[in-house]
């Protein structure tokens, strides 16, 4: 190993780039590629242009990573397959590479030794950050948060004030069983899927209660933007809050990238185990109906559960879903399901990369974050929300083909994202969160 990567001086004039520390797992991502390709078809942007196969966008990384920790990429360069962008042009291109992944982890499954492409390219967002460049709207999103601006911004307060009213529900209360770690993404996006959620715990006797303000905005967004240190930061933020309220439950209703940040990452970063346990609110539906606490009535209705990535493939929780469905609906599965499912390909942050979402983020803040944003950002939103209408077709193939009414999720972003595409390929199915479905079935 030690001959593989010796500690020499760089050749290189000072990195345009702060490359990502190498680490055993990254070595492996590194070094054990043989290219045999199996993870392309895989990928939703590869079908947008095979130039996105995640084997290709990872070898971007790996160039990067060859130029900087490898004694025969510092001393042959581009001879040897490494390469360090120099121009802010280069880092642009390799930002539009880094939004055509959604993290959605079936490269992961698909590949014979292990390599995680979407981990990669989630690296690779983090060195463009630490650059400098990142979209306009994750950069604001992720400071945000980070700094805690949510909890006194005017906008957010009486937004959360009005929720709050409807809601209902306790709220900062100590010692509940259950805090129902409500964000500001939860009410902007699936207001009707929390109030829904809302119903059914008071309905199940459930004693909850909610977070004082919001827990957080879609925590942690540093997560997608690439921001560590707003992360690092925001998890250990909130878990802090959560400890103090002492819940045996911390429960999401965001099953896209929150869930496994708090139920796996948060003790990565913490070094330690948290104080209460991450549940996804599907999980808890689950445990509620296997105690005969909730009773559903039959809604008669065709629906098929699209596996959220983050939930199913990085998170595991498959069969909970089903198993709620089935006593209630004529549930079949997507031809692509469970560890198989396509990705809605709007995951990682991708769907908010569009005019219409910088104008509504700027609604929400009281502040026009548009001003700011370049001809090339510009340029490059328009391409990215053209890809992802073009990336979600095996997605709308497979709904076509299931024959459903409905599809039932439970990811903010999977929802807009299924919304939007279904609509724009012609396609006559609806999309609910999971909380709304029960709440409607309740007896
Ligand atoms: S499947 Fe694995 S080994 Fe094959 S090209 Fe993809 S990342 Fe490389
Ligand atoms: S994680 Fe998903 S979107 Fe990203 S490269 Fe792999 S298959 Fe493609």
């Amino acid at each position: 190993m030690t001959t593989i990567y010796p500690r020499v001086p760089t050749v290189l004039p000072p990195a345009h780039l702060p490359v990502v520390r190498l680490n055993s797992v990254t070595l492996h991502y590194m070094e054990s590629c043989v290219g045999c390709g199996n993870c392309a078809p895989w990928c939703p942007y590869y079908y947008v242009d095979e130039e996105f196969a995640p084997v290709e966008k990872a070898e971007l990384v790996r160039q990067i990573l060859r130029r900087r920790y490898t004694a025969a990429g510092i001393l042959a360069g581009r001879v040897v397959g490494a390469r360090m962008p120099r121009t802010e042009e280069e880092l642009w291109e390799l930002l539009r590479s880094a939004y055509r992944c959604a993290d959605c982890g079936f490269c992961y499954i698909a590949c014979m030794y292990g390599i995680d492409s979407g981990a990669m390219m989630m690296a690779l967002r983090q060195m463009l950050y630490e650059a400098g460049v990142a979209p306009t709207i994750m950069k604001v999103l992720a400071r945000f948060e980070r700094d805690g601006l949510y909890k006194g911004h005017p906008a957010v307060k009486s937004a959360w004030e009005a929720f709050l009213k409807e809601a209902e529900a306790p709220v900062g209360r100590r010692g509940a069983r259950v805090l129902l770690a409500v964000t500001l993404m939860d009410i902007t996006l699936t207001r009707d899927a929390v109030l829904n959620t809302i119903k059914v715990l008071k309905r199940v006797g459930e004693d909850f209660t909610l977070p004082e303000v919001p827990f957080g905005v879609r925590p942690p967004f540093g997560a997608i933007a690439g921001d560590v240190k707003a992360q690092r930061d925001t998890i250990k933020d909130l878990v802090a809050y959560a400890e103090s309220l002492s819940p045996r439950l911390a429960v999401f209703i965001d099953g896209g990238y929150v869930y496994p940040q708090f139920r796996f990452e948060a003790t990565n970063i913490l070094r330690r185990p948290l104080g209460f346990q991450v549940l996804h609110v599907i999980e808890l539906f689950a445990e509620y109906v296997r105690e005969g606490r909730l009773r559903l009535k039959p809604l008669g209705i065709r629906v098929a559960w699209h596996d959220p990535c983050h939930l199913a493939r990085r998170g595991g929780v498959i069969e909970e879903p089903r198993e709620v469905l089935r006593k209630f609906t004529d549930y079949r599965d997507l031809p692509g399901h469970g560890e198989r499912s396509w990705c809605c390909s709007g995951g990682a942050g991708i769907i908010f990369l569009s005019e219409e979402f910088y104008r509504r983020v700027s609604q929400l803040l009281g502040t026009d974050i548009t001003a700011g944003v370049s001809p090339r950002e510009s340029a490059f939103l328009r391409e990215t929300e053209e890809a992802l209408r073009r990336a979600m077709l095996k997605k709308v193939k497979d709904v076509r083909k299931s024959g459903v009414q409905m599809l039932v999720t439970a990811c903010p972003a999977c929802i807009e994202t299924l919304r939007a595409g279904l609509k724009f390929h012609k396609v006559d199915v609806g999309v609910e969160h999971i909380s709304n479905l029960v709440a409607k079935a309740l007896e």
